[in-house]
């Protein structure tokens, strides 16, 4: 059998990396995407255990003392983290295994997973993520401030992985993300 891998998407939020992944799944069928867990609330057409867990504070507290997270953070005031027998037991049988996480938790992943692709996203410029944020009018004004920059901080990394990828164009982003995902 194939050997599962594990492929951390990051990037700033609004970099595009839930389009991209959602494109990526539609041709790779194959791919087994990481549902995680969250103490945000739900937005508007998001079902609970498919977009995310959304779990109470002390639920959430509970995973990490009980170390049932491959890795978590704290994300615009709320906690987001990645169940972790999930995604073992997913590459155990051998799967590619995708998570979509923000840029702390995808650096501690090296240490729970060394062997993890690592891929960033970057934005083409700040200003055109500025844009991207604001026009998704999922979120308040301050929300989009603290997304902004928490950005310009998480931009600071990239460096640090594997693999870098600037989503300007969507097509040509995803068969670079083809590119790094299949070829290795
Ligand atoms: P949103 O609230 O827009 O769904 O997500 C906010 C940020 O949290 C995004 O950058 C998203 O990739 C990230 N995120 C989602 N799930 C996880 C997770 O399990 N762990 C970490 N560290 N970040 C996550």
């Amino acid at each position: 059998m194939a050997s599962g891998k594990l492929i951390v998407l990051t990037g700033p939020s609004g970099v595009g990396k839930g389009t991209l992944v959602r494109a990526l799944l539609n041709r790779h069928p194959e791919l087994y995407l990481s549902v995680s867990a969250t103490t945000r609330s739900p937005r508007e057409g998001e079902v609970d255990g498919q977009a995310y867990y959304f779990l109470s504070k002390s639920a959430f507290e509970t995973m990490i003392e009980q170390h049932q997270l491959l890795e978590w953070a704290e994300y615009a005031g709320n906690y987001y983290g990645t169940p972790r027998a999930k995604v073992e037991e997913k590459i155990n049988q051998g799967l590619l295994v995708l998570l979509e996480i923000e840029v702390i938790g995808a650096k501690a992943i090296k240490q729970s997973f060394p062997d993890a692709l690592r891929i960033f996203i970057l934005p083409p410029s700040v200003e055109e993520l500025e844009h991207r944020l604001r026009s998704r009018q999922t979120d308040e004004e301050a929300a989009i401030l603290r997304r902004l920059e928490r950005a310009k901080e998480e931009l600071k990394f990239s460096e640090e992985f594997d693999q870098r990828i600037v989503n300007d164009d969507l097509e040509v982003a995803l068969q670079e993300l083809e590119a790094a995902i299949f070829s290795n």
